[in-house]
């Protein structure tokens, strides 16, 4: 049970505030639709009005100075002077977005690389050294081994799940630890009370990338993760319109990352935050049908001739099963299968569906199906994309707030 807790706005709202949200103890549906809320908003407006604005005005000199005292002395005095250090609407939205996931503070991003690559570039100095997992998020990975590699950074690779050579990995240079989970498209679940075991053992920060979890099936900073971060393009916004990153953690290093983001300048548009915050009062919905979509669907073709695999971590059959089963609150809504086929046949297969939508990206409402050999991978060579672990004949689902029925019977037509 989370506890919602009204903190003071980082940015001022110009109106009197008496906050009506104190203190209640709350699901993630509930935390979802009120946490952070500053009740009353300016006008009396149910909705955090969005604050479409680049700067903000002093009154005089004297009301410019205050602010610069209160500055540097740490504080601040409940107001920003530009948009790239803070905006209500944004702000608002990251109270919300740090309740879900159980954090103190959350930044917002432009976009889900915005946020992972802030948060490595301001936590990792030159001769730093990472560790990330196998079954990542590929811009991810490219920008460990190139980007922060040409700033003298470097990173290993262990293979997911595997607690000896993480540990092996790690190096008295070592600075933190990255993974997703689930990850993309195996959904591999990393255990992650061993994961902060060995990371703590030996000093080592960690960062989970839990965009396919969202804060409704897994919380890792109750784990002990340090912090957590999400493509909000996903499934927080949750409708495929607008693209943002989020970060999550305790106070102090959120704090220092959020100096950091005013120097790299990769902010959130207002107008993209207020979209988000509709989007968040949904996700307790949208999640638990995903979730139920997501284990119909691999059900249904667990069960089919004519798919040889499926992935999904509800399923006994997964590797991760159980760590699943111990640690997610849902399974979640992508489903990814081996057709039992040629990639021609997959294609056909894809082309044959009537209700997917062929698109890269997730947790949207609509369902998305994708070849990733074809989306994500098409540049590399078929021996290439095996080395990476990505089939010709694979396909990856993602569930979607329509009908199961629908979405199964449409299946079973594209299968046949
Ligand atoms: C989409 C995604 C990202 C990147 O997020 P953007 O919002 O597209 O920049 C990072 N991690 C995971 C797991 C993702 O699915």
């Amino acid at each position: 049970m989370a506890v919602l807790e009204v903190s003071e706005p980082t940015t001022s709202l110009n109106h009197p505030r008496t906050p009506r949200v104190a203190r209640v103890s709350s699901g993630s549906s509930t935390a979802a639709v009120h946490a952070g809320a500053q009740h009353p908003h300016a006008y009396h407006s149910l909705t955090m009005p969005v604050v479409e604005t680049a700067t903000y005005t002093f009154e005089n000199t004297a009301d410019l100075c205050a602010f610069q005292e209160a500055r540097m002395w740490g504080g601040g005095n409940g107001r920003v002077e530009y948009g790239r250090y803070g905006n209500p609407t944004v702000a608002d939205c990251e109270a919300r977005l740090a309740a879900l996931d159980h954090g103190d503070a959350a930044i917002l991003f432009a976009s889900g690389m915005s946020a992972i690559t802030s948060v490595l570039l301001a936590m990792l100095p030159t001769g730093a050294h990472l560790v990330i997992g196998d079954d990542c998020y590929r811009r991810t990975r490219q920008f460990c081994l190139t980007f922060l590699k040409r700033l003298g950074i470097t990173t290993t690779v262990v293979p997911m799940g595997d607690f000896a050579a993480l540990e092996n990995a790690i190096q008295p240079n070592t600075r933190l630890i990255v993974s997703e989970s689930p990850t993309n498209p195996y959904l591999r679940v990393v255990d992650l009370v061993r994961l902060v075991e060995i990371a703590q053992r030996h000093g080592v920060k960690t960062l989970i990338d839990s965009t396919f979890a969202t804060p409704v099936n897994q919380h890792p900073l109750d784990f002990g993760v340090d912090l957590v971060v999400h493509s909000a393009t996903k499934y927080l916004s949750g409708h495929n319109d607008l693209l943002a990153g989020v970060v999550v953690g305790r106070a102090g290093l959120v704090d220092s990352l959020r100096q950091a983001l005013g120097v790299l300048g990769g902010v959130t548009d207002p107008h993209a935050a207020s979209l988000l915050t509709r989007g968040l009062k949904t996700l307790g919905l949208r999640v638990q049908k995903q979730n139920a979509n997501g284990q119909a669907v691999a059900e249904f073709l667990s069960a089919h001739p004519r798919v040889s695999r499926v992935w999904y971590p509800g399923l006994p059959s997964h590797p991760d099963h159980a760590t699943a089963r111990a640690q997610l609150l849902g399974y979640g809504g992508v489903v990814s299968f081996e057709i039992d086929g040629t990639l021609e046949d997959t294609s056909r297969f894809i082309d044959a569906l009537q209700i997917p939508l062929i698109a890269a990206s997730l947790g949207g409402v609509e369902t998305l199906v994708e070849q990733p050999a074809l989306m994500s991978y098409y540049e590399l060579s078929t021996e290439e994309r095996l080395a990476v672990g990505i089939k010709d004949n694979l396909v990856r689902l993602s569930l979607g707030i329509e009908d199961a029925d629908d979405l199964i019977a449409d299946l079973a037509q594209a299968l046949g």
